[in-house]
């Protein structure tokens, strides 16, 4: 792998603040991890099945596939099926991300450079400036960009066309994706968080990549702590491989997963030291909320973006956590996690 695409996945939205920072040997283990056809892409079935027809469909017309927008929490597989999409088109990809593009100048060469039918996938495509998003208007459109020449009296416009090419975007954000942007995509698909069935069959497959042996009691077991997330598992999975491995216990078992895990502070439910460090901050700082999610970040010392993309996605899933209009609150489940009891239950007891 090239050093700047390394550096790229290291810095980019691979990692999450949520994961302790993963080392350079989780990344490229990651990376080896990745499914790279559609049949080893594990779950996300009405996603799979509806891009089998549309794939098929392409190929037929040897044509391009339409523009595919993924969106959906990170670690859930938006970059796996970007790539699994070129792999069953027989195209090349070029990925890049929305913050990586800092002038519409730097997309020129990229868009220049593509072939018919490759694939040009952004990551964290909500975060394009207005500048360069508006300059792929007509590139995604009608394959045309504009170039301005010269500059004050003397600049001109001068249409260049480009071969016709699949835009992959991912986002965490949809919402935050201007409509014109959004109209321009011919496929939508939003990526859930996975099942424990799932997520265990996943595990499963990597423990064979990784050549380890493990029972099935131990693949359920890090299923149920890995946030519905494939990334989050296969992170478990190689935290609970070293630890059998340094002492010297061969096979994974139930026990040994959930002791490694207790130690690595994830608990029963998959919550993490962040997760409970936000609830605890809700529930202890504002009473159980509500509370705006700027004041919550800022107690937490937190950027709003990390919560709201990366943290509270699951807390919300899951039932620990309620976003109203005024703030977020903090469940009855949540208080019931600490073994606290919910502000319902402490009010029924005073009124006794
Ligand atoms: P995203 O782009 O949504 O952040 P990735 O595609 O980078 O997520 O997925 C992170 C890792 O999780 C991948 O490297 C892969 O190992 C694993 N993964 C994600 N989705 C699946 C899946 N459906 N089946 C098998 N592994 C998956």
């Amino acid at each position: 792998m090239a050093e700047d695409q390394r550096q790229a996945l290291l810095k980019g939205g691979q990692i999450t603040v949520s994961e302790p920072r993963e080392t350079e040997e989780d990344v490229v283990l990651n990376i080896s991890l990745r499914p790279k056809k559609l049949p080893e892409f594990i779950g996300q079935k009405e996603i799979t099945d509806n891009l089998k027809v549309c794939l098929c469909a392409a190929k037929q017309r040897k044509e391009p596939l339409e523009h595919v927008l993924l969106s959906g929490p990170p670690g859930l597989g938006k970059t796996s099926l970007a790539h699994i999409i070129a792999h069953e088109m027989g195209t090349k990809i070029t990925a890049t991300s929305g913050p990586a593009i800092e002038r519409a100048g730097d997309l020129i060469g990229i868009l220049t450079n593509l072939e018919k039918g490759d694939i040009l996938f952004i990551d964290e495509i909500h975060r394009l400036s207005k500048v360069v998003e508006e300059f792929l208007y007509p590139a995604m459109e009608n394959f045309q960009i504009d170039f301005i020449i010269d500059k004050g009296q003397f600049a001109r416009t001068i249409k260049f066309n480009l071969k016709p090419f699949t835009l992959i975007g991912a986002t965490t954000r949809s919402g935050l994706l201007a409509a014109p942007l959004r109209g321009r995509f011919g496929i939508f698909h939003h990526l859930d968080f996975y099942g424990i069935e799932d997520l265990s069959r996943i595990i499963k497959h990597s423990a064979e990549v990784l050549d380890v042996e493990i029972e099935k009691e131990a693949t359920t077991e890090i299923a149920q702590r890995s946030r519905g997330t494939p990334r989050v598992a296969n992170r478990l999975l190689r935290r609970v491989r070293d630890y059998a491995q340094v002492k010297k216990m061969g096979k994974i078992s139930a026990s040994i997963a959930a002791g490694t895990l207790d130690e690595l502070g994830v608990d029963k439910a998959g919550l993490d030291q962040i997760d409970r460090k936000v609830l605890k901050a809700i529930i202890e700082m504002y009473d159980g909320g509500p509370v705006g999610v700027e004041s919550l970040a800022a107690t937490l010392n937190e950027e709003v973006d990390t919560i709201v993309d990366t943290i509270e996605p699951f807390l919300l899933k899951a039932g620990y956590l309620k976003r109203t209009s005024r703030g977020r609150i903090a469940t009855k489940a949540s208080f019931e996690h600490f073994g606290l009891k919910s502000k319902e239950k402490q009010e029924e007891l005073f009124k006794e």
